[in-house]
């Protein structure tokens, strides 16, 4: 498929419910990372349309925070349906953007839906509370009402389910968004803007603007119409955002980098942790914030699950996302693929073994091949910087406790894996990990009824479950007085 000819192809702002171009009619150049072709152009918006798109959001407030929780259940509901079937033609302008194995995509698809879905339900159940008063004639009353308009900026890696991550919980409870895609990534966001055009969101309700992350990113974080900002994306922008944040003391959510530690104990299922290793580490290329930074084996079998580990490697087939035979696909730029050459030859140089890979795929351009590493010393910046990419480095360790303090040396906690099958080592290490999330027996983790999130300079706030409509909603305390009159 062209990406031009599919119906959900836009090039230009989604705000107001109007489809518009940058004032300065200045365009962003969009790529295909697996052939570095250009694929389309999106209007390059600077601060002045970032500040019609908040002013439109803010008109649109009082309408769609007075609808009842069923109405806009039912729209969010439409926005899902669309979604499920428009998935094949989503998935295929994802993988031509972003460059992961079209099955891939089309699982982000789902798991992106699944988001709309969950809070399409929540909607209903956004329940107060009432709290006994130390006086007879009064009530305490608790009301969670709406923050107001939110912005989401988000990443490339997933971009379809870090928008719907954030949106859908925020128009469930009744708040106007501005969404400020990727710049490599943004025609997934513009198709999601036209399925909401058509489920019936009112003008203004939902808004995409795409353009200069900087201008956009700060008046988004300064305007004080803004009332939520919501960010995924690398720890270093998180910081900078949570500052400018600061100055009009907005909520703020920050999904932001990892640095997941995977570990493998001697009384595992060896086969298993293989399984999982390769969900966690070479799913979207590596390009994951939950991928497997750090894989450490127990003594006892390092070598067998280092040899299925290489095993299962060898059987990987990297090409153009689009072929359905290919597991892995480009990396989403340059930039990123010289960062994992860089992190592969410091890693060597410091006495790294390779096992596999190791080196650019002969396909050239953004390709990489899948690495194991074996042997990789603390000293590697790999053992401590988020690699973003297919390489797997793996560290032998001997006992419990020296593991866990090295799993947990890290100024980051996002998630982290282990499998074992022993039931006391289980509950001790899960709850010893300082990390958000823990998949004990599973690389995978993710889903819309579980909260995802990070603690330390992973982030704040949780995505996802009964939890993520928490970060979109204000609670108000009523107390009702001279009730005995
Ligand atoms: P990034 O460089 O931080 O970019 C993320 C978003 O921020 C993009 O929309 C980008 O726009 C925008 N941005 C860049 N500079 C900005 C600025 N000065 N002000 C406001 N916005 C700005 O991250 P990335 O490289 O796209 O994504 C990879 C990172 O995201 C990794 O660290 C990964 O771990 C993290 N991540 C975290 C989660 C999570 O849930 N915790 C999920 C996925 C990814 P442009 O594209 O226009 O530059």
């Amino acid at each position: 498929m062209k990406i031009t000819e599919s119906k959900l192809y836009r090039d230009k702002c989604y705000i107001n419910g109007e489809w518009i171009e940058a004032d300065s009619r200045e365009t962003i150049s969009v790529n295909n990372p697996a052939n570095l072709e250009e694929i389309g152009t999106v209007p390059k918006c600077e601060t002045a349309e970032t500040k019609r798109a908040i002013e439109a959001a803010n008109e649109a407030w009082p309408e769609w925070r007075a609808k009842s929780a069923r109405q806009r259940s039912d729209i969010l509901r439409k926005w899902f349906n669309l979604m499920i079937d428009n998935k094949e033609e989503l998935a295929q302008i994802m993988t031509i953007e972003q460059g992961k194995p079209i099955n891939e995509s089309r699982g982000e698809i789902g798991y992106g839906a699944s988001f709309v879905e969950w809070f399409s339900e929540e909607a209903k159940r956004i329940y107060g509370d009432t709290i006994p008063d130390p006086l007879t004639d009064r009530r305490i009353i608790v009301l969670k009402q709406p923050v107001g308009v939110v912005a989401s900026i988000t990443p490339w890696n997933f971009p379809n389910a870090m928008i719907t991550r954030k949106c859908a919980p925020a128009l469930a409870v009744g708040c106007p968004v501005v969404i400020k895609p990727a710049s490599q990534t943004p025609f997934s966001a513009l198709a999601l803007a036209v399925l909401a055009e058509k489920a019936g969101f009112p003008k203004g309700t939902l808004n995409v603007i795409t353009g200069k992350a900087s201008a956009i990113g700060d008046e988004l974080a300064s305007n004080p119409i803004v009332r939520k900002l919501s960010f995924t994306g690398s720890t270093e922008i998180g910081k900078i955002l949570l500052q400018k944040c600061a100055g009009t003391v907005k909520k703020v959510s920050m999904e932001l980098g990892g640095h997941a530690p995977f570990i493998v104990f001697d009384d595992a299922n060896i086969d298993d942790a293989v399984t999982g290793a390769m969900q966690s580490k070479f799913r979207n290329t590596g390009q994951t914030c939950v991928c497997a930074n750090r894989i450490y084996v127990q003594e006892k079998v390092h070598e067998e699950f280092c040899k299925k580990f290489v095993d299962a490697v060898s059987k990987m087939k990297v090409g153009d996302g689009l072929n359905e035979e290919n597991s892995s696909g480009p990396m989403i730029d340059e930039h990123s693929l010289s960062k994992v050459e860089e992190h592969v030859e410091d890693a060597v140089a410091l006495g790294a073994k390779v096992a596999i890979g190791g080196s650019k795929h002969s396909l050239g351009l953004n390709f990489y091949q899948p690495t194991i590493l074996t042997e990789v010393t603390p000293q590697a910046k790999i053992t401590t910087e988020e690699t973003f990419g297919p390489v797997a480095p793996v560290y032998k360790f001997k006992d419990e406790k020296e593991v866990i303090d090295l799993a947990n040396n890290s100024p980051y906690g996002l998630a982290s894996y282990f499998y074992s099958r022993d039931i006391g080592r289980i509950w001790r290490v899960s709850e010893a990990l300082e990390y958000g999330m823990v998949g004990v027996n599973t690389g995978l983790t993710s889903k819309a009824e579980a909260p995802f999130g990070g603690i330390k300079e992973s982030g704040l706030g949780r995505e996802g479950s009964k939890y993520g409509i928490d970060d979109f909603i204000e609670i108000k305390y009523v107390n009702m007085c001279g009730l005995d009159k």
